[in-house]
């Protein structure tokens, strides 16, 4: 007695691998060693960019540029400047029924080199960082760095810059104080042990020249690049280079159950997203993907999901159909679905007085919705309709999906934020739905394959709906 009335009513939280068969597994595991494969070849924003360009049009997809009239079942594209793209999949059912829209980021906390990076110090070269994100500054010394990004010269032409990756690469880092050393660095509070301005990174140690000209270790490795790139020092100013961690994606436990990686956050929930698009024929409602740059930073400029570049693609879209007409725009938004992917805080033993154990996000229990964000009260949170949960949360369970609805930490201890709110501003219902992490924001972060999959499949059914 009461066993079965428990199982009726109490909303019981089961772990995924419980539920999973020998072949289920096989297909966790198969998706995430091509989840980690992509991770490895996409560190950062552009390189995620190009790589979803390759695979999108690998399954058909193409510029919208190219097409002077659209109609259902076209599959296209538009990229932002390198750094952020759309995809969109026309529906049969008119478009001012509304879009279901997937949106997440694929840039990352890291290192920004600063405009002029470079300099010696008593024999030792240097280049200066300007940390973007949120980070935990302590946790990026001593780690082995790569560099990656553009050098754009005055007249143009583009050098792709990727050191570090490659096992015969060398790699940089940025050292830290010994122990024996450090008494009164320790004694400082943690976000203040290492200093921004201190995050400069070690590129080199060998003179060049004349011992009467100075800076030569600086020239040398100036000299290096000028013949390897043909650039002068000059040229860095017009340079977007960031560091991140040399490391590759792996399988993490021994039990083989997690995924270790830089740039999680938010690179599962995008890639998850993106796979399950490239799966995607003849959806009902016009299924929109949207990969955005800048939300580690606020979501400004005109790569990040707060520019009007996204309504310029779909204002394209509804020219291309033939529909368009004033205000139209407004009202697809307004009909329109979005699941936020973004990434939860999973649940960490650990470190569990910040969470609230009945509200949170545990790894291994399938996608994570966060109703809202935000922080004190609420504040600065897109908190999504009850009607809009409810339809869902239908979605999730008539296809069988494992879910949980979670908040981000305990009330007034913090909290944060996504791209939820910008297109719910547009008028559209919006949902946080994506994977929860653990050492979030650090360099090497940690999710559970079950809910990679989850999230995979998640993403497949709300296009489908
Ligand atoms: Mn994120
Ligand atoms: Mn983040």
């Amino acid at each position: 007695m009461g066993e079965e009335l428990k199982q009726k009513l109490f909303n019981n939280k089961e772990d995924g691998w419980d539920s999973t068969n020998e072949k289920q597994r096989e297909e966790i595991f198969n998706l995430s060693e091509q989840y980690m494969n992509f991770l490895n070849v996409a560190k950062t924003e552009r390189e995620f960019i190009k790589e979803a360009k390759k695979m999108a049009d690998a399954h058909g997809f193409k510029d919208i540029m190219e097409f002077n009239t659209l109609r259902p079942g076209d599959k296209i594209y538009f990229i932002n400047r390198q750094k952020s793209m759309y995809l969109a999949i026309i529906g049969e059912n008119t478009i001012e029924e509304g879009m279901h829209i997937i949106g997440s980021h694929v840039d990352s906390p890291r290192l920004d080199l600063k405009p002029n990076p470079l300099y010696e110090d008593t024999g030792l070269a240097y280049l200066k960082t300007h940390y973007y994100g949120g980070i935990k500054k302590y946790q990026w010394t001593t780690i082995p760095l790569s560099m990656h990004g553009v050098i754009v010269k005055a007249n143009g032409e583009k050098i792709e810059i990727n050191i570090g990756e490659d096992e015969n690469d060398p790699i940089f880092t940025i050292t830290d104080l010994l122990p024996h050393l450090a008494q009164e660095q320790m004694e400082k509070k943690l976000k203040n042990g290492v200093e921004g301005e201190n995050l400069n990174l070690l590129i080199g140690s060998i003179p060049l020249g004349d011992k009467k000209v100075s800076e030569r270790v600086k020239l040398n490795i100036l000299s290096i690049l000028n013949k390897k790139y043909g650039i002068t020092e000059a040229d860095l100013t017009s340079s977007e280079i960031e560091l991140v961690p040399a490391f590759k994606a792996r399988t993490l436990g021994l039990d083989g159950s997690l995924v270790a990686a830089y740039g999680q956050d938010d690179k599962v929930c995008a890639c998850t997203s993106l796979f399950a698009m490239m799966e995607l024929e003849n959806v009902k409602n016009t299924a929109i993907c949207i990969l955005s740059d800048k939300e580690e930073i606020g979501s400004m400029g005109n790569t990040g999901m707060e520019s009007h570049m996204f309504d310029f693609f779909i204002s394209e879209i509804l020219n291309k159909l033939g529909v368009n007409r004033p205000n139209l725009l407004d009202k697809v938004f307004c009909f329109s679905k979005m699941l936020s992917s973004d990434v939860d805080a999973g649940f960490d033993p650990i470190y569990a007085s910040v969470s609230d154990k009945h509200n949170a996000g545990f790894l291994g229990k399938g996608i994570s919705l966060n109703k809202y964000t935000g922080s004190r009260g609420k504040s600065g949170a897109s908190d999504a309709n009850a009607e809009y949960v409810a339809w869902v949360r239908n979605v999730l369970e008539k296809n069988k999906i494992l879910y949980q609805i979670a908040e981000l930490g305990k009330v007034d201890v913090g909290g944060g934020g996504t791209i939820a709110y910008i297109i719910a501003n547009k008028g559209a219902d919006v949902i946080d739905c994506g994977v929860p992490v653990l050492s979030m924001h650090a360099p090497y972060e940690v999710t559970s394959k079950y809910d990679v999959y989850s999230a995979y499949k998640t993403y497949k059914a709300f296009w489908e709906e």
